[in-house]
C-alpha cells in the first residue's frame, strides 16, 4: 500500500512510523523542513498523564500510549519519557478535580491524594490554598518533544518510509483505484493519504465539523535562584487550576533555561498563519508572574525566555480522527486542541489500523466526526 502522509509533526511523524514499520510504503510530507519550528510539536517537553480529566475515555488510550513510549524509546536507544509523576490540583469544585475523580473511579486508576503534610514534605515549593485538592499519579511524567519527533522520523525512515521536506501538498482530489495529491512537482497517485496538517487542516479537510481554530499560545521560562526546582532534585511537573478556571503547568528544569510554564485556557486566536506575532498578548506575562506569586513565589518575576506555539481546536476541544466523507481512502488527525502530543505512539497505530484495515480501533470512535452528527 502506498500511503502519502502529509504533514511531519506529532500525527504526521507516529503515523508514517506506524505505517512503515507495518509494511506500507509510506511517504512523508512537509511544507517545511523536518523538526520546524511554526506548528505544534516542537520545543523540549510536554506532559504525559493518564488521569485524564478531559475525558474518561482517553484513559485507556493512554495507558497503551505508556507502554508505547517505552516501545519507541527502546527502539531510539535514547530517554524520550520521564517517569517524575504529576501533581495536579483545583477547588473540589472545579473542571479539573471533578474531571481527575471520574477518570479514576471509571478506570480504578492507582493515584494518590495528597494530605497537607505530604504536600508540604514532598512540594513545599508549592502554596495551595487550604480548600485545593491535590492528586499525585506516580506514573505520569513528561515526554522530550523535539527529541521523540525527531526519532519517530528517524525510525519511520529506517523502516523504509521515503521523505520529502520541504514539499506542501496543495490539493488532493479522489482518483481510479486511488488518491491523486498535487505538489510544485506535480501530480501524484497513491493507494491512500493522511492528512495530519495540524493548524492548516481546514485547507485540506475542508469538513464544515471538522474545522479548527487556531490559537497562538506562548509559553514563558523563568530562571530559579536555586536548584530546587530542577529535575535531578525531584520538582514534578505540575497542572493547577485557579480559582478563576484558568489551567497553569509547569516543568521542572532540564537545562539552564529554567522552569517552563505555560496557561491552557486563555487562547489568542488567530485566523490564519499571517496573523502570528511570536509575542504573549498583551498583559499575559504580568498574569503569568500574578499565578506564581500566589501559588510558587520562589519562581515570580525571574522572567527567562520565551516560546510561541499553536493549538488547532476543534469546537469541542476533542480530536478529530476520522475517514473524510469523499474518500474512505483518505484519514485525518486533526483538532489535537493542545493535548494531543502524550497520545503519539497509540495515535499512530491507530492510523495504521484505519488505513490498512479500514476500521477504526473501537477505542477511538468517541472521536470521530459523528458526535458532530456527521460521519464519513
Ligand atoms: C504550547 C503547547 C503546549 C502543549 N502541551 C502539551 C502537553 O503538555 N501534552 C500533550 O500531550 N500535548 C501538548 N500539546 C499539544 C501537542 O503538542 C499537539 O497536539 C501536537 O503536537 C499536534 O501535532 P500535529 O502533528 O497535529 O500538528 P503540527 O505539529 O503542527 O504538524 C502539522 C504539520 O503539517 C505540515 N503541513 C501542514 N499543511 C501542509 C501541506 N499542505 N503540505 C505539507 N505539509 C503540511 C506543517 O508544516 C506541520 O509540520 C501542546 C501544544 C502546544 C502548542
Amino acid at each position: 500500500m502506498r500511503t502519502a502522509i502529509i504533514g511531519a509533526g506529532l500525527a504526521g511523524a507516529a503515523a508514517a512510523l506506524a505505517l512503515a514499520r507495518a509494511g506500507a510504503k509510506a511517504t512523508l510530507f512537509d511544507q517545511f523542513a523536518f523538526g520546524h519550528d511554526r506548528g505544534s510539536s516542537h520545543g523540549a517537553t510536554r506532559l504525559f498523564r493518564t488521569a485524564y480529566f478531559e475525558h474518561p475515555d482517553y484513559v485507556p488510550i493512554l495507558q497503551r500510549a505508556l507502554e508505547g513510549w517505552r516501545t519507541l524509546e527502546r527502539a531510539a536507544g535514547e530517554t524520550l519519557f520521564h517517569r517524575t509523576g504529576v501533581l495536579e490540583a483545583g477547588p473540589p469544585d472545579g473542571f479539573l478535580i471533578p474531571g481527575l475523580h471520574k477518570a479514576i473511579a471509571d478506570h480504578d486508576l492507582p493515584v494518590e491524594r495528597l494530605s497537607r503534610a505530604a504536600l508540604k514534605r514532598d512540594h513545599g515549593a508549592l502554596v495551595l490554598p487550604d480548600s485545593f485538592d491535590a492528586i499525585f499519579e506516580k506514573e505520569a511524567g513528561f515526554i522530550l518533544a523535539d527529541k521523540a519527533l525527531a526519532a519517530m522520523i528517524r525510525l519511520a525512515r529506517a523502516h523504509g518510509a521515503s521523505l520529502r521536506p520541504a514539499t506542501r501538498v496543495t490539493n488532493w482530489e479522489p482518483a481510479i483505484d486511488g488518491v491523486a495529491l498535487w505538489t510544485d512537482a506535480g501530480r501524484e497517485v497513491f493507494d491512500s493519504i493522511v492528512i495530519a496538517a495540524g493548524s492548516w487542516a481546514n485547507a485540506l479537510i475542508d469538513v464544515e465539523a471538522a474545522k479548527i481554530q487556531i490559537a497562538e499560545m506562548t509559553l514563558h521560562w523563568r530562571r530559579p535562584a536555586t536548584d530546587a526546582f530542577t529535575l535531578d532534585k525531584g520538582f514534578a511537573p505540575f497542572g493547577i487550576e485557579t480559582q478563576a478556571r484558568e489551567f497553569y503547568y509547569g516543568f521542572p528544569a532540564i537545562d539552564s533555561d529554567g522552569v517552563k510554564l505555560g496557561e491552557h485556557t486563555r487562547r489568542k486566536t488567530i485566523n490564519d498563519h499571517g496573523e502570528r506575532s511570536e509575542t504573549p498578548a498583551p498583559g499575559e506575562e504580568a498574569l503569568i508572574d500574578d499565578f506564581l506569586q500566589r501559588f510558587i513565589p520562589a519562581l515570580a518575576h525571574r522572567a527567562g525566555k520565551r516560546q510561541s506555539c499553536l493549538y488547532e481546536m476543534s469546537a469541542d476541544g476533542h480530536f478529530l480522527i476520522d475517514r473524510h466523507p469523499a474518500s474512505e481512502r483518505v484519514v485525518f488527525a486533526a483538532g489535537l486542541s493542545g493535548h494531543g502530543f502524550k497520545f503519539a505512539p497509540v495515535l499512530g497505530e491507530a492510523i495504521a489500523a484505519m488505513t490498512l484495515e479500514k476500521r477504526t480501533p473501537a477505542e477511538w470512535e468517541f472521536l470521530s466526526l459523528r458526535r458532530f452528527g456527521a460521519s464519513a
